[in-house]
């Protein structure tokens, strides 16, 4: 069971995955456990506390790790075929939200500095 899923609006987000927002499902470091392709995932830092994982054949990003929640490991929802047990909670970094991507439900919306203030 993920401890949260949500729609990120950041900048950094929409670059890496060439998308309007990317739909995040955040899981306790520790249940996660690769079982192949270690050698074929490049990671790098995005930001000074970040880094974004992705598949060196195919490109898709895969995994996100931040030091504010070092005991997290973040996976999109679109590389998930089945349910996770848990529909997207909030919109975050809300106020980073591109206007060609028009958001209409009643999520909680969250942004300001921090991208995580209630808006
Ligand atoms: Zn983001």
């Amino acid at each position: 069971m993920p401890k949260w899923v949500a729609h990120c609006h950041c900048g950094m987000c929409r670059r890496a995955h060439a998308a309007g927002y990317v739909t995040w499902v955040g899981y306790p470091a520790g249940a996660m456990r690769l079982t192949q392709g270690a050698d074929n995932i490049t990671a790098y830092r995005s930001s000074p506390p970040a880094s974004r994982e992705f598949c060196r054949t195919c490109g898709s990003q895969l995994f996100f790790r931040h030091e504010r929640y070092a005991d997290e490991v973040h996976i999109p929802r679109a590389l998930f075929e089945g349910d996770v047990g848990m529909e997207p909670k909030a919109h975050i970094y809300f106020s980073d939200k591109v206007a060609w991507m028009p958001v209409h439900d009643e999520l909680k919306k969250k942004g300001g500095a921090s991208g995580l203030e209630p808006l």
